[in-house]
């Protein structure tokens, strides 16, 4: 049977009492009914907050992530944060490549390659964010883009560094606008991914790679995506932000895994 994987990115929202009152929040609930045979999961808080929140997850079953990463292991970059500071409070994931990372700050393939193969190399786990505008779409360019963030993204990785590698395919137009991909679309989209997977990795390797799909999954919506047979969990935004919301999500995927 699959384990499927859901990571909340809580991208700039919160404060610190809200961090840890949610981290807390998600806690209790596994302490009342506990998931982890059945789920990973992980919580991403921005870089601030990220020694409180490893607190409040102790060494439970919520694994800690960060939602981005310099390539460079130290040194004279200002404002920047490595993989080995991750790596020293407490996290096990990083997000790489976002679409507000490509779109609002501008990061290049190249730049999102050099941070996922410094991910690897500092032994954290990247989750590799794919997935196409609107215009691109409506232009029928998904898969190129698919196909584009894929292979710039993963070039130079090993097949056997791959077992850490987790894909988050987040179509740009769904992220944050209530505008669901379709399970058919979502099924459509990731199936074309894991056979480029196929094509860049062999497929053993691509059939283990664990695919998520991002973009406005609320409880309402996640089983029947995660139910598809090439989504294998999600990144979800904006219901990761409220205990109920996300643990509704968390509670779907582990029944539809
Ligand atoms: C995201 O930020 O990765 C995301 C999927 O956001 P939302 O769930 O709010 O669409």
């Amino acid at each position: 049977m699959r384990k499927v994987f859901v990571a909340g990115n809580w991208k700039m929202n919160l404060d610190s009492a809200g961090s840890r009152a949610l981290a807390n929040g998600l806690c209790q609930k596994l302490a009342d009914r506990d998931l982890s045979g059945t789920i990973d999961m992980a919580v991403c808080p921005p870089f601030v907050y990220l020694p409180i929140v490893a607190e409040a997850l102790q060494s439970g079953p919520i694994a800690l992530g960060a939602q981005d990463v310099y390539f460079e292991p130290d040194g004279a970059f200002t404002g920047e944060i490595s993989v080995n500071m991750l790596r020293d409070v407490g996290c096990r994931y990083v997000i790489v490549g976002h679409s507000e990372r490509r779109h609002v700050l501008g990061e290049t393939d190249e730049q999102i390659n050099r941070k996922l193969r410094a991910v690897l190399a500092g032994g954290l786990k990247p989750i590799l964010c794919i997935g196409e505008l609107l215009g691109e779409r409506e232009d029928g360019r998904t898969e190129a883009v698919i196909e584009r963030h894929l292979r710039k993204g993963l070039a130079d990785v090993a097949p056997a560094e791959m077992e850490r590698v987790t894909v988050a395919y987040e179509p740009v137009w769904a992220i944050g606008t209530g505008r669901t991909a379709s399970p058919e679309q979502a099924q459509e989209a990731h199936r074309f991914a894991r056979g480029i997977l196929q094509e860049m990795f062999g497929p053993a390797t691509a059939q283990r790679i664990r695919i998520q799909y991002g973009g406005s999954v609320k409880p309402a919506n996640a089983a029947e995506l995660i139910r598809q047979p090439d989504v294998d969990g999600a990144l979800v935004g904006g219901a990761s932000l409220k205990v109920n919301d996300f643990w509704g999500i968390l509670d779907a995927a582990a029944q539809a895994g």
